[in-house]
C-alpha cells in the first residue's frame, strides 16, 4: 500500500495470511448453521469473552441494533451516552426500526456515564413512564478520543443495571484496545455484561464483520433479529476465516499501535502550528492552529500530494484524528512528521 492512511483503522486491508485463509476456507450454508468456519469463529469469540455463545454479524451497527432489538421491546427505553456511536452514527436505528426510546446521558471526559446519572435515569413503575430495559456503554469511547473504560467501572455499571433488573450491553467496537490498555483479558474487560459487540474489521484488520456475544438464550433470539435485518449470510466462512486471524493474532499486537500513537503524539510537538489535544489507545487528536501556515483544507491537500491521508474530524474544521494501525509503522510515522514539518514549516 503506497498511501499512508491515518484517517481511521477501518481502512486496514486484510493481511496476506488472511487472504490465504479466505482462499482456503472450508464453508457451508450458515443460514442452515452449516458453515464450520463461522461456527468456529462464533464459538471461539464467545469463549474468549467468557460468554456462552456468539453471532457473526455484518457490521458493528448491525450488532448493536440486534442487541437493542433483542433486549428492549417496542416502547421501552435504553440508557446510553449522548456521545455514543449508537446515538450519533447509527441513524437512530433503535427508534426507526425498534420503536425504542434512547435516554441519553452526558458522557464524561473520562468516557464514563456517572453511576448517579444512570441510577437517576432508571424509571420507576408508573403507567406514565416507558419501561427502562437496558443500560449501554461504549468501550473504548470513540468520539472523545478512544478512551478506554476500566473493568472496575464496567463491573459497577453491570451491578447497578442488574440491581434494577436491567440488561447491560457494551458497544465494544474497539474492546481489544481497551483490554490492551488495561492489560486484562477480554473476559475481564467486559465483566458483568449481558452482551457485547466488537468489530473484526477495525484495528484487527479483517475485511468485514463484527461479533455479538452473550448467553445461549440471548444469541438464539439475536439470531432471529439478524435474519429480519437481512443479515443471514450463506458461505460466510470466507469472511470468518479472516475473522479468526483477527481474533487470535491481530488482537495480540494492539500494544504496538498504542505505542505508535504515543510516539506520534510526542513527535507532533515538533511541528509548527499543530497542538496535540489527546492520545488514548490508538487515536491521536490534534488541532491545526489559526497561526498555521496552511488552512485545514490546504493542509489535507498538501499531505495527500505526499501520499498521506489525514482529514478533519467530522463536524470540526481544525480538529484532526490520526488513527494508528498495523499499516502504520514507526518509519511511516517518521515520514509523516517529516512531511508535516515541510508543509507547515
Ligand atoms: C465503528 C464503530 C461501530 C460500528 O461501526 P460499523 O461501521 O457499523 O461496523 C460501533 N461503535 C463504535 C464505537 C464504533 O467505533
Amino acid at each position: 500500500m503506497d498511501m499512508i492512511d491515518l484517517r481511521s483503522d477501518t481502512v486496514t486491508q486484510p493481511t496476506p495470511e488472511m487472504r490465504d485463509a479466505m482462499a482456503n476456507a472450508v464453508v457451508g450454508d450458515d443460514v442452515y448453521g452449516e458453515d464450520p468456519t463461522v461456527n468456529r469463529l462464533e464459538t471461539e469469540a464467545a469463549e474468549m469473552f467468557g460468554m456462552e455463545a456468539g453471532l457473526f454479524v455484518t457490521s458493528g451497527t448491525q450488532g448493536n441494533l440486534i442487541a437493542l432489538l433483542t433486549h428492549a421491546p417496542r416502547g421501552s427505553e435504553v440508557i446510553v451516552g449522548d456521545k455514543a456511536h449508537i446515538v450519533l452514527y447509527e441513524q437512530a436505528g433503535m427508534s426507526a426500526l425498534g420503536g425504542i426510546m434512547p435516554h441519553p446521558l452526558p458522557v464524561q471526559d473520562d468516557g464514563t456515564l456517572l453511576l448517579h446519572d444512570i441510577e437517576q435515569a432508571i424509571r420507576g413503575d408508573n403507567a406514565h413512564f416507558p419501561r427502562t430495559k437496558l443500560v449501554t456503554i461504549e468501550n473504548t469511547q470513540g468520539t472523545i478520543g478512544a478512551v478506554p473504560l476500566s473493568p472496575v467501572y464496567t463491573k459497577q455499571v453491570a451491578d447497578l443495571a442488574h440491581k434494577h433488573n436491567l440488561k447491560f450491553h457494551i458497544d465494544g467496537a474497539r474492546i481489544f484496545n481497551a483490554a490492551t490498555a488495561y492489560n486484562v483479558s477480554p473476559a475481564e474487560i467486559i465483566s458483568g455484561a449481558d452482551s457485547m459487540t466488537f468489530c473484526l474489521s477495525k484495528g484487527l484488520g479483517a475485511p468485514v464483520g463484527s461479533i455479538l456475544v452473550g448467553s445461549k438464550e440471548f444469541i438464539k433470539e439475536a439470531h432471529r433479529a439478524r435474519k429480519i435485518l437481512g443479515g443471514g449470510m450463506r458461505q460466510a466462512g470466507v469472511l470468518a476465516s479472516a475473522g479468526l486471524i483477527a481474533l487470535h493474532q491481530m488482537s495480540q499486537r494492539l500494544h504496538e499501535d498504542h505505542a505508535n500513537a504515543n510516539y506520534l503524539a510526542e513527535r507532533l510537538k515538533e511541528v509548527p502550528g499543530v497542538r496535540v489535544m489527546s492520545q488514548n489507545t490508538s487515536f491521536v487528536f490534534f488541532w491545526l492552529e489559526e497561526i498555521a501556515k496552511l488552512n485545514p483544507v490546504e493542509f489535507s491537500a498538501r499531505m495527500k500530494d505526499h501520499n498521506i491521508l489525514l482529514s478533519p474530524y467530522p463536524g470540526y474544521e481544525r480538529k484532526f484524528r490520526a488513527v494508528l494501525h498495523y499499516w502504520i509503522t514507526r518509519e511511516r510515522i517518521d515520514e509523516v512528521v517529516t512531511v508535516m514539518k515541510i508543509v507547515l514549516g
